[in-house]
Order: C-alpha cells, then structure tokens, then sequence
C-alpha cells in the first residue's frame, strides 16, 4: 500500500479534518474547569514548592498536559459540539488517563472496544464521526473508516506524525525502521503500520543485541524469538539489517533513545566505513519537546533531598512510566499512582511499582518533616496533581491530631 499517497488522498477529503471546528473559546473554558487548578498555579508561582505543617511539596518544573494531548482533548471536545446528534466513536484512548476517558463516555462518546485482542469496529456505521487519537491510529485503521463512509477527525500530534514522516523516508530508501518503543504501544503500532521493514527495540540492551547480529551474526532462531511481534511480515535479520533509519515512540526515555541512535551510528561505521555510512544509516530528530522537557525536569527534581516522589499518570502511559524510572535510578521511593484516588485511608497508597501488579504501600508518609517530590505524565490534568498533593496534606494533618 502507498501509504503516503493513501494519506494524501484522505487530507484532501471532506470527510477528514484535523483541526478544531472553531469552538476553540467554549471549549477553552470548558477544559479550565474540569482539568486546571488553581492550587498548582499558585505552587507554580512560588518557585514550584508549598508547604504546609510539616510537608513540603516541590514539584517538577515542567509537568501534566503537554501542547499534544491539550490539543487532542480539546479538538474531541470540539467534536462532540460541532456534531451534537451524530455517533462518535474514538479508536483508543484518547490519551492514556482514566479520568479524562471517563469524561469523553459521560458526553456519549463511544470507545472502540477490543475483543481477543482485535479491535471491534462492527458497531461503525456510514455517517458515523471516528476520533483518531493524539498517538495516531494505524493506516489501515484510517483506511478501514475512510472506506466506511465514516467522518475521520484526527488528533494525531504533529509531533508523532513527524516520525510518521520519518519512516516514510526510510521506507523510500529501503532502509528498515529501527523503532524504539513498545511493539505493542498504539503509537508504536501506528508508526510501525507506515514502515516499510522495520524492528522494534525496547531498550538499550535489545539494540544491542541486534547490534552484535549485525557485527559478528548469530542464531537467526532464537533472534526471531526475541522480537516475536516486533517485526515487519518477512522480515529476515540476515537480509534485512544492512541499511537502518533510527525512529521512535515519542514518549520513550530521551536519552534511551539517543543511545540507540548513537549504537547503530557506530555499528555502521565499523561495518561500512565513514564513506559508506549515509547509504546505512538515517536518523532525524524525532524526541518531542514535551517528553524531553518533562524528563529534564524529572531530572533535576530528583536532586532534591526527597522523603518520595509521587508520579501521577495512566499505568499504560509509557512517558509517566519513564518518569518513575528516573526516581527508581536515583533510589527515591517511588509511587506510580493513577489518580488521587489511591491515596488513604489512612497512610496507605495503592501503587504500581515499575513492571509489577499495583500494590498496596502502608504507612508510605513518613512521620515529621518531610518533602516529598510530585510530577505527572503528558496526560494528565492539573486538577489529578492537585487532589494528590491535597491528599498528601490531608494525611499528614489527620497523623498529626
Ligand atoms: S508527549 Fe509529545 S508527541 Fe506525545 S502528545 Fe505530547 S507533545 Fe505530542
């Protein structure tokens, strides 16, 4: 399939549309209320650090809702507006938070449910309006509705549709796509689903290990077991790992990615030499602001002297996951929670250490003084931090009576 040619075609349609629909002030208003908090503008404003009694809040510099998923949000408000009657559907999350999920049901907008993995689209109909959400759908989704007669509004981020165009790139040059990110992640899906060939990496240690398959060869077997579900149709290790392009999930660890980058730049060089490496090896720019932003901060955050480090975001959001790591590394407890709501009673929190089940954590406050670090996903509303901290203070006052 002519994936470019086919996404051409669809942005020029009627039927397709990727901007709002000009209720961008009702909408504004709207988000302010249900998502802002005036509590974190006032934290913001004193250097990011309240406290209260006998607990110091410091929070990331930067944090919650990037300019990607406000976006996406606020264009699916805009939707159920400017088609008030009309079915609307939405392929995925829209983002990776429960609370902002369970909004868009409230106003009627439904979900695409997925059955023994597959996605269930039978209940779309002609006519019907499908939301594409900020980390994009697969081409064959988009297809799919287009061929349905159904009105596609995408709120795919620019920023992942820029590695959309990445890979397009390594496609035409026949360079197989090295992803880095999770195969079974919807926006690692989508990317993979405008590739040509392409191996998606997870971390540092799997592009190693393709690394050394192209360096010095090995078990072609036990390498197609180690990316089972993470490969093109055909796809063949020995064949296929001679011309590579570098591309991303957007939400992946900057500097995870960064790495991979430099190692296949590397394993290139050594196998073709400098005069060779252009016609071996791509990489453009496609870590999103946003991610590197929230990561920086995360970073200078967790040189704080902390008790514990909150970090708010969806369990299936892997740049909330990505934050956790950063505290993990630097031995700050850590707890992962998804909204408010885990907190208490009491002084326990419901969690979700990294790779694991959610767990429960008692007595997690320590008692007196403390200072406790909080930062959240790209896809979380200010008001979820709000609660939390809130929350925190809460606890800590009823320890104290
Ligand atoms: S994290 Fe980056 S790529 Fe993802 S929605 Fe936000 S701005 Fe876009």
């Amino acid at each position: 399939m002519d994936t470019k040619a086919f996404k051409r075609t669809l942005q020029q349609s009627e039927n397709y549309h990727r901007r709002g629909f000009g209720h961008e002030a009702e909408v504004s208003q709207t988000l302010k209320s249900e998502y802002q908090s005036n509590l974190i503008g006032e934290i913001r404003a004193n250097h990011n650090r309240l406290k209260r009694g006998n607990v110091t809040i410091v929070l990331a510099e930067s944090f919650g809702f990037c300019w990607g998923v406000e976006r996406a949000v606020a264009i699916a408000y805009e939707t159920r507006q400017h088609f008030p009657t009309e079915r609307i559907w939405i392929t995925n999350e829209i983002i990776h938070n429960p609370g902002v999920n369970q909004r868009l049901k409230e106003m009627n907008v439904h979900f695409i449910e997925v059955k023994d993995g597959e996605k269930d689209f039978s209940g779309v109909k002609a006519g019907d309006v499908v939301i594409l959400p900020a980390f994009g759908a697969t081409v064959q989704e988009m297809q799919f509705l287009n061929d349905r007669g159904c009105t596609i509004v995408d709120t795919t981020c620019p920023w992942v549709s820029k590695v959309w165009n990445s890979v397009e790139k390594h496609k035409k040059g026949e360079y197989t796509s090295i992803i880095h990110g999770k195969y079974n992640h919807e926006e690692t899906q989508a990317t993979s689903s405008f590739a040509g060939k392409y191996l998606v990496v997870l971390n540092l240690d799997q592009a190693q290990y393709v690394a050394d398959y192209i360096l010095k060869g090995g078990d072609k077997a036990e390498f197609m077991a180690k990316f089972k579900n993470a490969h093109s149709a055909g796809f063949d290790p020995d064949r296929d790992l001679e011309k590579l392009g570098i591309a991303n999930q957007t939400t992946m660890l900057k500097s995870e990615t960064e790495q991979i980058g430099k190692l296949f730049e590397r394993t290139m060089l050594q196998k073709y030499g400098p005069l060779e490496l252009n016609q071996h090896f791509l990489a453009f720019n496609t870590i999103c602001d946003a991610t590197q932003e929230r990561q920086d901060a995360m970073l200078n955050l967790v040189e704080e002297k902390l008790d514990a480090i909150v970090v708010i975001g969806g369990f299936n959001s892997s740049n909330t996951t990505h934050l956790q790591e950063i505290a993990i590394e630097r031995n700050i407890p850590s707890y992962h929670i998804d909204s408010a709501d885990r907190i208490g009673p009491g002084n326990r929190i419901e969690h979700k250490p990294l790779l694991k089940d959610l767990e429960v954590a008692e007595n997690w406050l320590p008692d007196g003084e403390i200072t406790i670090g909080v930062t959240s996903g790209a896809s979380t509303p200010d008001r979820s931090v709000e609660e939390t901290i809130e929350k925190i203070f809460a606890l800590k006052a009823v320890a104290l009576v």
